[in-house]
């Protein structure tokens, strides 16, 4: 019998493409989404196959339904839609995880959860390793993701301890790639339609941050492998890129790649904007024999043909305005 696999956030940027890659593996896939920052327009494709399933909710309410595996990625992810709704970002974060820790208990599934590099904060141990913990203003801006983040990858290690559930913590950084939401406001995407239009390059701060980014194919790829680990396994993993590179260094990347006439302008740095990020994969090299395959470049053109072929059909991008875009 087909593995039934349960993706809550599933019509997001990462589960669209884990959702498309599970049907791929010949799984039966229910995607759970209450379309915060997800679109159908992203899981479009996969509505024909067979064993594929969308069902609309919001994971800070109870689900019955009846899975082998659950990945748990239900959250939005980029700052400004992490900051638009703060407390129900930290509710989706707690009592969306709750409910999938209790879901999972009482069908003996294998749970993933998708955290984040985040919980390190503005980190000042580089790179990251799995072992340093962080640096995090609660009070912040950021405070309602990181702490929420936190807080479910400990209910994780709880549920573990005490109700012997499998649960596999993925750390994820910073990854882009086609289906990111155009009005997230993440630097990738707002680079690659800024350069496209021939638009200013809104650089925050002086640019001299730094960034690792991660093709989602690649980051994709280590989410099934980490799910795949069999036995039990402890504490978190980093699933990211460790190539770094300076913020100003990617506007003149997407520059030079997409041939625009863009001129980069520099404003304000967000309060608690981290000043540095880059994973440390030891863990994920010998646990999941995993490492990226996609050099930047590469990654990047990928996903400027798709915001290039988005804008030149207005039908198309009209599909996913963000309805309470700020
Ligand atoms: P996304 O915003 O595209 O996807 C999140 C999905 O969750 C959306 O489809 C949204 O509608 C849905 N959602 C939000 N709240 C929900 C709720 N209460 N109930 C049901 N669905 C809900 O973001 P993404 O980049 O695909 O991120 C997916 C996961 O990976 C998130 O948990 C995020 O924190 C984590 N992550 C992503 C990155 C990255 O760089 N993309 C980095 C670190 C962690
Ligand atoms: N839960 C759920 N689906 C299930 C089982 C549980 O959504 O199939 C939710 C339930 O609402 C509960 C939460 O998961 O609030 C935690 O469940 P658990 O069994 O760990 O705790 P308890 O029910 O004892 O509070
Ligand atoms: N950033 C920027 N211009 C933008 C959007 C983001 O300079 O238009 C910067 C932002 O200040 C941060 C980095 O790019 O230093 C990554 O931002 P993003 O929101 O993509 O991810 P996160 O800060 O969560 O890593």
């Amino acid at each position: 019998m087909k593995k039934r696999i349960l993706v809550t956030g599933g019509a997001g940027f990462l589960g669209s493409h884990l959702c498309a890659r599970l049907l791929d593996e010949e799984c039966q896939v229910l995607c759970v989404d209450n379309y915060f920052t997800g679109t159908r327009h992203n899981v479009e494709p996969l509505l024909n196959h067979p064993a594929f399933e969308v069902m609309r909710h919001d994971v800070t309410f109870p689900l019955y339904v009846e899975v082998d595996e659950i990945y748990n990625l239900a959250c939005p992810a980029s700052p400004i839609h992490y900051q638009h709704d703060p407390v129900q970002t930290t509710k989706t974060s707690v009592i969306g995880t709750i409910n999938m820790l209790g879901l999972a208990k009482r069908l003996r599934a294998r749970i993933l959860q998708a955290s984040t590099s985040e919980v390190y904060g503005d980190p000042d141990v580089h790179p990251q390793t799995e072992t340093y913990r962080g640096l995090v203003n609660l009070a912040g801006p950021r405070g309602c993701y990181d702490e929420g983040k936190r807080c479910a990858e400990t209910l994780c290690y709880d549920y573990r301890r005490q109700h012997r559930l499998a649960v596999r913590v993925a750390r994820i950084f910073n990854t882009y790639g086609p289906n990111m939401h155009p009005q997230d406001g993440r630097v990738v995407s707002s680079f690659i339609i800024q350069a496209l239009k021939n638009q200013p390059i809104t650089i925050f701060g002086s640019g001299t941050q730094t960034r690792s980014f991660c093709y989602v194919d690649d980051l994709v790829d280590g989410l099934m492998r980490l799910m795949g680990v069999e036995g039990d396994l402890d504490g978190p993993i980093n699933l990211g890129n460790p190539y770094e590179t300076t913020i100003k260094e990617l506007a003149e990347l997407i520059i030079s790649l997409v041939g625009s006439r863009s001129k980069l302008e520099f404003r304000a740095l967000p309060q608690d904007d981290p000043r540095q990020r880059c994973p440390d994969i030891a863990r994920a090299r010998e646990l999941l024999h995993w490492q990226p395959m996609i050099p930047l470049r590469e990654g990047l053109n990928r996903t400027i043909r798709y915001f290039d072929s988005l804008l030149s059909s207005p039908s198309e991008a009209k599909k996913i305005i963000w309805k309470v875009a700020s």
